[in-house]
């Protein structure tokens, strides 16, 4: 599936190709504070099939729980996480971060991962008091 997106600035823009079949939620610790949030959205890219069409993406690169180098991709400017890899093994898993998709509506998760440093809560958002707009 080709797909289309940006970051939050608009400076970095990209397009790629992923498996609609395979999109995760993940709940490990490094997403939860890389994205501020309570876990990332990946989308596995095809073959390698990114390409940057505006804009230069900052790296920091982690270690993963295997013990390799995983490389986090972001935009300098806004600071929007763009995709991770492993650049010395091709076949590693390449991960697009969904919320920079401008069709991620149309990507349901299919699996859940590191769900053993899940937040306590999060199997119950349905029960938190929910509005259609900023409350004030
Ligand atoms: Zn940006
Ligand atoms: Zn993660």
């Amino acid at each position: 599936m080709h797909v289309d997106g940006a970051c939050l600035c608009g400076a970095v823009s990209y397009e790629a190709v992923i498996d609609p079949d395979r999109v995760a939620i993940c709940r490990c610790a490094d997403c939860q504070v890389n994205s501020g949030a309570a876990f990332g959205l990946v989308a596995s890219i095809t073959d390698g099939q990114f390409q940057l069409l505006s804009g230069v993406l900052k790296e920091y690169q982690k270690t993963a729980a295997s013990g390799r180098a995983r490389q986090l991709s972001f935009c300098p400017e806004c600071g929007t996480r763009i995709h991770a890899r492993t650049r010395q093994d091709p076949s590693a898993f390449f991960g697009l971060r969904v919320g920079t998709i401008r069709l991620r509506a149309e990507l349901r998760p299919n699996k859940q991962v590191w769900c053993s440093s899940a937040l306590p809560w999060i199997a119950d958002l349905d029960e938190i008091p929910s509005h259609q707009t900023q409350d004030t």
